[in-house]
């Protein structure tokens, strides 16, 4: 094997490399080139002739140089490597301060062009010469409506801290510091610290989950009064931004951030939520494999079988590189240029970032995938996931400028739950009935976790929003009532909304983040319509690449419907939902020809 660590050589030789203080001073030159050029002139915001010139210059900037130019991108990568060596730390942080005045003295480019008045807005989007940056154009507009003055914006940053972020901060802050005495895997007992508590809520002991939910259970219950005033002053907060800003939906405000269209996510609520019956079902297979009526509110992400066969890094690279032949030769080369050209950092080590990634910066440099491959199932998937958004980012690189370099938050994992779901797949085939039981469960489990369990979390924060709009106030007992109802919209009678159950809002770091988790179903439903399609129909995948391609070029929507495809009808995310309906169906079959169910 020629490479396990990454080749950064793309990038520089070494951390002492000369060339780094050289090409810092170039990108200064070339940024301040630009920014001089430009901070004075006025003449691009009325006619679109100079926009264009203007927007040449910044592509040429955005693409090879940055506010950080290779040295920011290099020492990031090289602090995950090697995350407690403080020599690494100085110079990151020494290229970040760097950097931020950069785009500071630069900011000025993207607010002058959001405030082109309204009535000019439409020559600028229609000139020819503007058309490979007509959506780059379009998404400053489209946010700039809903901005207020500069003084006034300058208030709002300023204050947002303190009226947003340190609440939420303290809240988890509370948690975080919290530790019990609780039952380990190994049966001893002990203090564990809070993140700790919550893993061990999934152990497949009865005591061991038992204990630890008592604990968690308890731990939200004595921050609930607190973070019954939190969740309402950042409630108020973002009612009076809303307002401030002319916002007519709690919601807007994310969908334009996102670049997806209000419309679509209704549909996507819609659909999802007339399908509950789906993740009903699911539990109730659960808790008849596990031999139970109901399965408490902490037990529904306790796993079913053991899946313990072990998968190399070369049998993993081998079985997906097999996948990704089977569906388009261009991922197999993809895949085959990252292995040669040294762009995986593959094992664990002492120091290393834990998880997985897969980075990018700039349009011109190289992508990186830091993995910590420990040879089981799910690595080989976190592989794939990985690889998904690689490919994403290589077919972008070959046919868009650097400004639609990138991808939306709603479509972000499309790419990677699409090549992971194929490779689970050929996992699937290969594997004798016991373990095919096992691995099915898991991935419905994960997937009723990422679709349901988040249109149901979107729908609570629809309604704590509207009752906070309407009450001026929300008791704990309210948001308590709230919160299980949607709970149990989805979960069903199988699962019990257990005493305890209704404060777990209080630990939910995303309804905080407003709208967020629509995201995550949006990817994966989208990514499985897509899937099922290239099921009926193989050479779908020459729209799936054309999709991959555009990244940030136009409104996922738009991008679509150049492919023949409507992601505003309910059609679209109902194949996607039949692609969980169908796993359902053969899991269920399964379970009763081996037996384990009648
Ligand atoms: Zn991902």
């Amino acid at each position: 094997m020629k490479h396990i660590t990454w080749n950064l050589a793309h990038l520089f030789d070494s951390d002492e490399d000369p060339r780094i203080a050289k090409k810092r001073k170039i990108v200064e030159q070339k940024s301040y080139a630009f920014i001089n050029t430009w901070k004075s002139r006025t003449d691009y915001l009325r006619d679109p002739a100079f926009l264009k010139k203007a927007l040449d210059e910044y592509e040429e900037w955005r693409k090879s140089y940055g506010s950080e130019g290779d040295e920011g991108y290099y020492f990031w990568l090289r602090t995950s490597q090697d995350q407690n060596n403080p020599a690494l730390k100085a110079k990151f942080n020494l290229i970040e301060q760097f950097s931020k005045k950069i785009q500071n003295d630069i900011q000025f480019f993207h607010l002058r062009i959001a405030k082109i008045p309204e009535k000019l807005q439409k020559k600028f989007i229609l000139y020819p010469g503007l058309k490979e940056y007509r959506h780059f154009i379009e998404r400053l507009f489209a946010e700039s409506k809903y901005l207020l003055s500069e003084p006034e914006e300058k208030i709002m940053n300023l204050k947002s801290p303190s009226s947003y972020a340190n609440w939420v901060k303290m809240t988890s802050g509370f948690l975080a510091k919290e530790e019990r005495s609780i039952i380990s895997e190994k049966g001893e007992r002990g203090m564990k610290p809070f993140s700790e508590i919550a893993s061990l809520m999934n152990s497949k002991k009865k005591v061991v989950r038992d204990t630890a939910a008592k604990a968690f259970n308890d731990i939200v219950k004595k921050h609930v009064d607190v973070a019954e005033a939190e969740i309402n002053s950042i409630l108020a907060n973002k009612k009076v931004d809303d307002e401030l800003r002319g916002l007519s939906r709690p919601d807007l405000a994310r969908h334009i951030s996102d670049d997806i269209d209000s419309e679509i996510v209704d549909t996507l609520l819609k659909t999802v939520s007339d399908r509950f019956d789906i993740p009903s079902r699911f539990y109730t297979l659960k808790a008849r494999l596990l031999r139970v009526r109901k399965l408490r509110y902490h037990e529904r992400n306790v796993e079913y079988g053991t899946i313990s066969r072990k998968y190399s890094y070369q049998d993993s690279l081998k079985l997906i590189m097999k996948v990704f032949k089977n569906l388009d030769q261009t991922f197999a080369d993809i895949l085959d240029r990252f292995i040669q050209n040294g762009q995986f950092d593959v094992y664990p080590r002492k120091g290393k970032s834990g998880g997985a990634f897969c980075a990018h910066n700039l349009i011109s440099q190289p992508t990186y995938i830091l993995l910590n491959h420990t040879d089981r199932l799910n690595d080989v998937l976190t592989l794939a996931h990985e690889l998904g958004h690689g490919i994403n980012n290589e077919l972008i690189r070959k046919t868009q400028n650097s400004l639609n370099f990138g991808t939306p938050i709603s479509t972000a994992e499309v790419a990677s739950t699409f090549m992971e779901d194929f490779v689970l797949q050929e996992i699937v085939r290969k594997a004798d009935d016991d373990l095919r039981l096992s691995i099915m469960m898991m991935r419905l489990n994960d997937e009723v976790s990422t679709i349901f369990r988040q249109v149901a979390c979107y729908r609570f924060e629809q309604e704590l929003h509207d009752h906070f709009g309407q009450k001026g106030y929300l008791s704990k007992e309210e948001i308590g009532k709230l919160f299980q109802k949607h709970m149990a919209s989805y979960m069903g009678d199988s699962v019990e909304q257990s005493p305890g159950s209704e404060n777990w809002w209080v630990y939910w770091g995303h309804i905080r983040s407003f709208f967020y988790v629509y995201s995550y179903a949006s990817g994966l439903l989208i990514s499985k319509s897509l899937q099922n399609s290239v099921k009926k129909e193989p050479r779908f995948i020459e729209k799936v690449k054309e999709f991959l391609s555009a990244g940030l070029s136009d409104s996922p929507k738009n991008i679509f419907l150049r492919l023949g495809i409507n992601i505003t009808d309910k059609g679209f995310w109902n194949k996607g939902i039949e692609e969980v309906e169908t796993l359902l169906s053969e899991t269920i079959h399964l379970a009763v020809k081996l037996g384990k169910i009648r």
